[in-house]
């Protein structure tokens, strides 16, 4: 299997970039936004849209460096930890203006990419939930929920109406949530951060953030080479950020997670899938993927507490691939990488102000896991109304808070809880195959 020598499907296809504006000498702005991935993006769009643009977004690598230029593309509603538990810890009323946060953020996606031109190869298919069991209750359930509790209706997909999506005996039915879409991520936090510029906000690049710390009523943000004093910060580094404001970082696990991308298969993909729809899978440790517009099938899944080399994941990832599509095994893998999620023990964004310890007043967007699109836009908003409006946070995120993850402990016992999930995964499949 030869791999790219660039590992990433979506830094390959990138249009080039204008250089870098690295952050050297002194500056000032009203807001600081460390990190350039989509929560700290949605942040600064979210303030120049309410007519603050003395902001400074700096970002250690590209834009784009982390998980936000590296996920699977897929654009729907709903966070990390799933519905039904939100249901459970918030009761029915929060929980469902919470869920509705994203589904407002699905249709700001969208009207941003429209308003800014942003060409990012938005596919408008939906995502399709197919079930990896025999058992039908589980759509049953899920869509019941969605519709009584969340108001929204998915779409029943029975197995003879699945081959219109997928062609694979893998599944024994589906859930299709219309409202969903999916994008290349890299090319929308690019777009989104030349809009930010354009509007006349500053993005700086290749420009880690050293330290942070009080500077009167303001802070001072220093990198390498220059210094950026401002009135409010926020930080916004996801599973990126290491030895900065150690408050966030003792409330997050960095995880990895891989996509790989095959070569272009030309008419022969629509021999596998032919629909539009996003696919993942109704397992706790499920299968996403798509099939690009240059007709490669991106596949992404597996979470681990270590990064893994492209020919490992390239690997691993296509045993999976053609457990579902067992045809593809003639197929090149061309790309293969991974990206850093952060996740909190209560597995929902971590949206707030810090109120205590060297860094409070500091204002923070993290932990959106592996379904962040649309919570880092939640997040952004909320933020910036926050900033700019001096409105308050959403109830249902002010909720959840930061508690410890345990550094290396908290590590494993997310790798034992990956691993026992995927192991009660198989047993439930012998359990209850799809039916053949
Ligand atoms: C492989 C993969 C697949 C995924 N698939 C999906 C999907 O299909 N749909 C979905 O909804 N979600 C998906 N996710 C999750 C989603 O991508 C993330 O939740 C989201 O992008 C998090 O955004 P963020 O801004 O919090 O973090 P990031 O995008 O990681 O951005 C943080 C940024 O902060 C920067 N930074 C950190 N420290 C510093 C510092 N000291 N100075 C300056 N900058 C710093 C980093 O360089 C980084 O660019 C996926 C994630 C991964 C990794």
């Amino acid at each position: 299997m030869t791999l790219a020598a660039d590992d990433s499907y979506y830094l390959a296809t990138l249009p080039p970039r204008a250089a870098a504006v690295r952050m050297v000498g002194r500056h000032e702005a009203r807001v600081g936004i460390v990190g350039g991935g989509y929560a700290g993006l949605a942040t600064a769009m979210g303030l120049v849209e309410r007519g603050m643009r003395d902001v400074a977004l700096v970002e250690a690598g590209r834009i784009g460096h982390g998980a936000s230029g590296r996920n699977g593309g897929f654009v729907f509603g709903g966070y990390s930890l799933d519905c039904a538990d939100l249901l459970v810890q918030l009761g029915p009323a929060l929980a469902r203006s919470t869920y509705a946060l994203t589904r407002a953020a699905v249709a700001l996606i969208r009207e941003r990419i429209r308003r800014h031109g942003i060409e990012c190869d938005a596919v408008e298919g939906g995502a399709l939930l197919a079930n990896w069991f025999g058992d039908d209750r589980i759509l049953q359930r899920q869509q019941r929920l969605m519709a009584e509790y969340f108001g929204v209706h998915w779409q029943s997909v029975d197995r003879a109406g699945l081959a219109a999506h997928v062609r694979t005996r893998r599944y024994s039915a589906a859930l299709l949530e219309p409202d969903a879409f999916h994008f290349h991520p890299l090319k929308y936090a690019a777009g989104l951060a030349g809009a930010i510029a354009q509007a006349g906000a500053r993005v700086h690049e290749d420009s880690p953030v050293v330290s942070v710390a009080r500077d009167g009523c303001g802070w001072s943000v220093r990198t390498a080479e220059g210094e950026l004093r401002c009135e409010h910060l926020v930080v916004a580094g996801g599973g990126y950020l290491r030895t900065l404001v150690p408050a966030l970082e003792r409330a997050m696990l960095p995880i990895a997670t891989y996509v790989m991308a095959t070569e272009p298969l030309g008419e022969r993909v629509r021999e596998f899938i032919p629909g539009a729809a996003a696919i993942y899978d109704t397992r706790f440790a499920f299968d996403y993927y798509r099939v690009l517009p240059d007709t490669r099938i991106l596949w992404g899944g597996r979470i681990a507490v270590a990064q893994r080399t492209p020919a490992a994941i390239a690997e691993f990832l296509r045993r999976d691939m053609l457990r579902v599509y067992p045809g593809l095994a003639d197929v090149r893998i061309t790309h293969a990488w991974g990206g850093l999620m952060s996740y909190a023990r209560h597995k929902m964004p971590q949206v707030g102000r810090l109120t205590s310890g060297p860094a409070t007043g500091a204002w923070h967007a993290q932990s959106f896991g592996g379904h962040g699109v649309a919570p880092t836009t939640v997040a952004g908003e909320a933020l910036a109304a926050a900033i700019a409006e001096d409105r308050p946070l959403p109830e249902g995120l002010v909720r959840y808070g930061l508690p410890r993850t345990w550094g290396a402990a908290g590590l494993a016992a997310a790798q034992a809880t990956y691993w026992w999930a995927q192991a009660r995964d198989a047993w439930r499949e012998r359990c209850s195959p799809p039916a053949a």
